[in-house]
């Protein structure tokens, strides 16, 4: 058993978030009570996750997409309310870490979505260096995309969308978690041969193309499903807690 406030200074030893620019608040989001035995892990704190939390006679929920991002409109009305009406009633404490969990080199949504895809990180690239860039870690290369994007189904298993299939061979392989488009520029302009992210919008599909570097889009979920649990179950055997990590299936 361990309180609140040493369940809050472990994350942040580990995660650091006061090193990220971030779009919301990381750390305790909504204040539970104060003894915690259990810690549910999940993606992010959807009505659902919330509810299972509660089934499962969690004391805090750990998340990497909180409740709470800038430029919300603020009212507590609709989902917002439910959600939160849940975690009070039930007295469950909220913790939400986004870039600092997609960053860490461990325990991280990229670390972990690395190793789950057996890719050997080398570098980082991008803003907030968020963005990681390596290679194959049984050494070999991907004959091509296609062979690369085939590789990334199975490992995660569900269907990838893949642009530019030209028959090169893939050695530099960059990838960022989640919703990061935006990264795509700044790892072509590493070098990566290939990148793999979550989603996929309009102009990335073009600049795969002109630019001759394929374009992978995993799915925002199930790129961000590694790192929650990764870093819920290390501090939870840190502080000598329960785990458990609550998987909602989410097709985007
Ligand atoms: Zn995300």
């Amino acid at each position: 058993m361990t309180d609140r406030q040493q369940l809050l200074q472990a994350f942040d030893a580990l995660l650091q978030p006061e090193r990220f620019r971030d779009y919301g608040p990381n750390g305790l989001q909504v204040e539970g009570r104060s003894e915690i035995r259990k810690i549910v892990s999940g993606v992010t704190a959807s009505r659902a996750l919330i509810e299972a939390a509660i089934a499962a006679q969690a004391d805090a929920i750990f998340v990497h997409h909180g409740l709470f991002w800038r430029g919300q409109d603020g009212r507590v009305t609709g989902w917002m309310k439910q959600r939160l009406a849940l975690l009070l009633a039930h007295d469950i404490n909220l913790l939400a870490y986004h870039l600092p969990l997609d960053a860490h080199p461990e325990f991280g949504n990229n670390a972990q979505l690395g190793l789950q895809l057996g890719l050997r990180a080398e570098g980082r690239f991008g803003e907030q260096d968020l963005g990681f860039l390596g290679t194959r870690m049984q050494g070999t290369d991907f004959a091509t995309a296609g062979d690369l994007a085939a590789h990334v189904e199975k490992a995660l298993n569900r269907p990838v969308t893949i642009v530019n299939t030209a028959q090169d061979a893939i050695k530099n392989i960059a990838w960022c978690t989640g919703g990061a488009q935006g990264y795509f520029e700044a790892a072509i302009a590493a070098g990566a041969d290939a990148f793999i992210t979550g989603e996929i919008s309009e102009p990335q599909a073009h600049y795969a193309r002109e630019c001759g570097v394929a374009y992978i889009a995993c799915g925002h979920h199930a790129s961000e499903r590694y790192g929650a649990p990764a870093a819920a179950a290390h501090v939870a055997a840190q502080l000598g807690l329960t785990h458990e990590f609550i998987e909602i299936d989410n097709p985007a």
